[in-house]
Order: C-alpha cells, then sequence, then structure tokens
C-alpha cells in the first residue's frame, strides 16, 4: 500500500507544560510585535518558536535588509531607534530601507522579549490543536523533551503559514486560483570583501552562470549599504509551493547549488574580492497558505488607499508578487 493510501490514528496523552493569558505562536517579524503588544496589553505572554531564534525570515531566512514601506511608526519605528539610529528619520512618515545584521537583531530581539516580560521558547514546533465545545485550548508542541502542551485563554498564530488556524479547521487556500502555483522561494546569502582577490569556487553540481540571462532571476539583485564590505545576495529563485514537503525539500537541495553557481558567477564579475559568507540554514519561503478570513483584500484597496475603521496595521509597499512561473506582468508585479 503506498503512503498516499494510508492513514494512522494517533493518541497520547500530553502533558501541560505551561498555561499563559495569550499564546503567540511563530517568532517572526508579526510573532514578535504580537507578543511584545500583547504584554503591554498587560497580558502574560508565552510565544513558541519552532527555531532558536526569533526575527523569522529576518534571521532565519536571512532577508536582512527592510524595504520601504513609507512609514516607520509603532514597534517597527523602535526596532529601527534601538538596534539602527543611524537610519531613524525624524518623520514618521518618511521611507528608510536598512540593511541590518541578522546576527544583531537575532539577539535585539531576545533582549527586547526579556525587557517586555514575554517567556519565550524555542525548538518548540507547533503540531496540533486541543479544541474544546468550539475553541482553542492548548496546543501541542514537539520538543526536545518530546510532546508538550500549552494552554492560553488566546493563541495568535504567527507562523507565517496559517498552520494553527489551518489545524483548527479554518478554510483557507494555498497559491493561486487559476492553477494553485505560490510564488517562489529564495535562499538569501551574504559575500564578505576580503580585500584581495578571491578564488572562484564551483562545487560539483552546481551550474556556471556567464550572463546575466543565465541567472535564475535573469537579474543582479544585491545591497552594499552599511559600507562594512558585507553583500547581501537575493538572487537565487526556485519554484513550488513552501507549504509542500517535497517542493521544499527539492527547493534546498536547489537554492544551495544556485548560491555556489550565483557567488562563482559574481566573482568573476565584479565581485572579484568576495568570499561567500553566510548562508542561512533554511531557504526563504514567500508564501505558503492564506486564511479565508473576514474580509479579502482586493487590489483595488490597495492602488486606491482605501481606509478600514478597524485598522491594526498601515504600509504603502508596492504589490510585490514575485511570478510564480516566472512570467513578466504589465503591472509593477515582479
Ligand atoms: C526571499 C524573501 C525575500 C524577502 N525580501 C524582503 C525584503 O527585502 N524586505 C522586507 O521587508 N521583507 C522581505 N520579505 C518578506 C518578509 O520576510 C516577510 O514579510 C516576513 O518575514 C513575514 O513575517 P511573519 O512573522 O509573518 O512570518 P515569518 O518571518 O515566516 O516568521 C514565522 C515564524 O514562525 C515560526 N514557525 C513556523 N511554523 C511554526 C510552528 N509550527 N511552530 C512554531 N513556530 C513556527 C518560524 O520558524 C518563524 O520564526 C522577503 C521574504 C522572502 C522569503
Amino acid at each position: 500500500m503506498g503512503a498516499a493510501e494510508k492513514s494512522f490514528r494517533f493518541e497520547q496523552q500530553v502533558p501541560l507544560y505551561d498555561a499563559a493569558e495569550v499564546v503567540v505562536v511563530g517568532g517572526g517579524p508579526a510573532g514578535t510585535a504580537a507578543a511584545i503588544s500583547a504584554a503591554r496589553n498587560g497580558k502574560r505572554v508565552v510565544l513558541l518558536e519552532r527555531s532558536g531564534q526569533l526575527g523569522g525570515m529576518g534571521t532565519l531566512g536571512n532577508v536582512s535588509v527592510f524595504m520601504p514601506v513609507g512609514n516607520v511608526t509603532g514597534i517597527y519605528r523602535e526596532i529601527i531607534a534601538e538596534m539602527l539610529a543611524d537610519y531613524l528619520p525624524p518623520q514618521e512618515d518618511v521611507s528608510i530601507s536598512p540593511q541590518y545584521s541578522p546576527f544583531l537583531l537575532r539577539h535585539y530581539l531576545n533582549e527586547k522579549m526579556k525587557k517586555e516580560g514575554v517567556e519565550v521558547y524555542f525548538h518548540v514546533d507547533f503540531v496540533g490543536a486541543v479544541r474544546e465545545e468550539g475553541r482553542l485550548r492548548a496546543v501541542i508542541v514537539s520538543s526536545r523533551e518530546g510532546l508538550r502542551a500549552f494552554a492560553a485563554e488566546q493563541f495568535i498564530d504567527c507562523t507565517g503559514d496559517a498552520r494553527v488556524a489551518v489545524e483548527c479547521g479554518v478554510p483557507y487556500t494555498t497559491g493561486r486560483e487559476e492553477d494553485g502555483l505560490t510564488q517562489p522561494m529564495t535562499l538569501m546569502f551574504m559575500m564578505q570583501d576580503t580585500g584581495k582577490p578571491v578564488t572562484p569556487m564551483l562545487p560539483e553540481g552546481c551550474e556556471v552562470y556567464n550572463d546575466v540571462s543565465d541567472l535564475p532571476q535573469g537579474r543582479r539583485l544585491y545591497w552594499e549599504r552599511n559600507g562594512d564590505g558585507m553583500l547581501l545576495v537575493n538572487m537565487t529563485r526556485v519554484k513550488g509551493n513552501g507549504a509542500k514537503i517535497a517542493d521544499v525539500s527539492r527547493a534546498e537541495r536547489e537554492a544551495l547549488k544556485q548560491v555556489f553557481s550565483v557567488a562563482h558567477y559574481l566573482q568573476r564579475n565584479g565581485f572579484e574580492t568576495y568570499a561567500l559568507s553566510h548562508v542561512p540554514g533554511q531557504i526563504g519561503v514567500r508564501e505558503t497558505n492564506q486564511i479565508q478570513g473576514l474580509y479579502t483584500l482586493t487590489e483595488d484597496d490597495v492602488t486606491s488607499g482605501r481606509r478600514f475603521d478597524d485598522v491594526v496595521a498601515q504600509t504603502n509597499y508596492e504589490i510585490d508578487i514575485h511570478s510564480p512561473d516566472g512570467k513578466r506582468r504589465p503591472t509593477s508585479a515582479k
């Protein structure tokens, strides 16, 4: 019998590890901000993160540049003021796009959570939801000690994959309507200027790119804003849905090959003194699952700058949809 035709029933009594008023699942930009906000509203907050660091794609995926969002307000403004003070604009409606060290952000967020009184647990991977009388009572995580439960009055799903919502039966979609494809994945990496020529290195199985048109994204895209010789490279691209086991497994292998191939290209085309210095532990996933919420934001809402009475966040960044099939659109979409 093939794996697809088979399923198993799995039942286990799971010990409670901790209880809080608010449990936040996922410690990326959304989860850390949600945890800070809940703590400031007087709640005891527990944050559950499956990796060993906070910051989500911004640290784990090395997406270490904040794009210009047209406003520097709220918790984002605090982070800039405390960690990247040189970039802090005097007015809130000024755009900035700082490049930052993911290692520094990782440390900064650890300290920030301590100051805010948020209890952070690492290496706890949400795997299941315990529902009673139509309410979520506890979440189950896989931890270093086995399965453990965390109970709360309120839960905030910041997994980036709507993982908790999906387990609770919230309707969701994945991929675009016409063909189910999602935005591609990218493994961002760093190179460091060594000040002397380096020998371009190309491990077995990687490709020789000679022209811009050979590159996975067909373009050169990198940032070197801080004058410290550190180059942040966003030039790999792998199609697939980051929520699918097979797609993400293939993507991790393919993207790493692209990292070496792109670095080899750059070392022969303008970055002759740069060595590969940091490849994060996981590929960057742009898109997986979307819950079907009470309201779906439309392109028209965004382009017309529509205002909502129950606003919780604001930004004016462009509609930044990376084409799942690589085709360019006659709009601002990438
Ligand atoms: C390649 C790439 C390039 C990008 N470029 C930029 C850019 O230049 N500038 C910019 O501002 N934005 C950029 N973005 C977008 C930005 O990274 C995201 O908008 C942002 O990270 C979303 O934050 P989040 O907290 O919702 O999710 P994430 O950052 O994905 O964080 C989710 C967190 O939840 C944790 N988690 C997931 N599942 C579980 C689980 N089951 N149990 C426990 N924890 C779990 C994860 O480990 C992670 O820490 C880019 C994204 C990618 C992938």
